[in-house]
């Protein structure tokens, strides 16, 4: 959700569009600089909530950020605006920090894994007590993408200090793009069965719902409008009917668009994907 005039009017955004719960950027998300929060913004954002039930909130990092960066410069750039995305999510209250986990670059998947948990421990021990987590999101793979697999998000979590502190991200775009295929009942079940031995369902935090404009294994990230690409509408039905996922908080990342019929995109995906649950 767009925190143009104050991140608390992403709250309002939300109400208006019927949302229980929104991803934000906690700042502008292509600039490496950001203005510390003030206390009115605070305030507001925690008004905001009050007046919206909205919960939870959930914040994106933003994509400049690289903690598999083989470049120390930058690898260390990164790692200092990480923290401050931590911290802004912090004192706004928001659980989780969701980020694709880093890009190797050229320097291996091992190293590039090695690097990403080395950041996050690092941040762990500068943050023992913040209570926002992070929370890694699978990826397509796309480029030297790292996340793709399952595997290397249960290998982070293997090496990470403090890893009881982190939660996963799945984005039903993203996975299908890695070659997870989730289009019927039986491919969910069995993708998800495989999810829960490698990772763990009770690591599963936020999800992300995108249909896909590319088709399965493409390891292209190309979100699309919910029943209208390669997905279809089978994975959305089992999602949102799964017991195990009740209490987790599910986002769309679609396009923001407007239809032919000049009706919001986002109230469009929400209503069809309303339909789906109480079918
Ligand atoms: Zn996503």
């Amino acid at each position: 959700m767009s925190i143009g005039g104050g991140v608390a009017k992403a709250l309002l955004r939300g109400r208006d569009l019927g949302c229980e719960t929104i991803q934000i950027f906690t700042r502008n998300s292509s600039r490496w600089q950001a203005k510390p929060l003030t206390d009115s913004q605070l305030a507001e954002f925690s008004k905001n909530r009050l007046l919206t039930g909205i919960r939870p909130v959930v914040a994106h990092d933003i994509y400049l950020i690289n903690l598999a960066s083989p470049d120390d410069k930058l690898y260390q750039r990164s790692i200092a605006a990480f923290w401050e995305e931590l911290t802004r999510a912090e004192q706004l209250g928001l659980p989780y920090v969701v980020t694709h986990p880093g890009s190797h670059v050229g320097s291996g998947e091992e190293e590039g894994l090695q690097r990403i948990a080395q950041a996050i421990s690092h941040l762990h021990r500068q943050g023992p007590d913040l209570k926002v987590q992070v929370a890694l999101e699978t990826t397509a793979g796309q480029g030297t993408n790292l996340g793709y697999r399952f595997e290397q998000l249960a290998r982070l979590l293997e090496l990470i200090e403090g890893a009881e502190r982190v939660k996963v991200c799945l984005d039903t775009c993203h996975i299908f793009a890695a070659g997870y295929d989730i289009r019927t009942p039986e491919g969910y079940a069995d993708v998800m069965a495989e999810f829960d031995r490698i990772i763990g369902y009770e690591r599963l935090a936020v999800v992300h719902l995108n249909d896909a404009k590319r088709e399965l294994g493409s390891r292209i990230d190309r979100h699309h409008h919910i029943g209208q690409g390669h997905l279809g509408i089978a994975p959305f039905e089992c999602l949102l009917h799964d017991p195990r996922l009740l209490q987790v908080p599910m986002i769309l990342e679609t396009p923001k668009e407007t239809s032919a019929s000049g009706e919001d995109m986002d109230m469009v995906n929400l209503d069809l994907l309303r339909q789906l649950k109480t079918n």
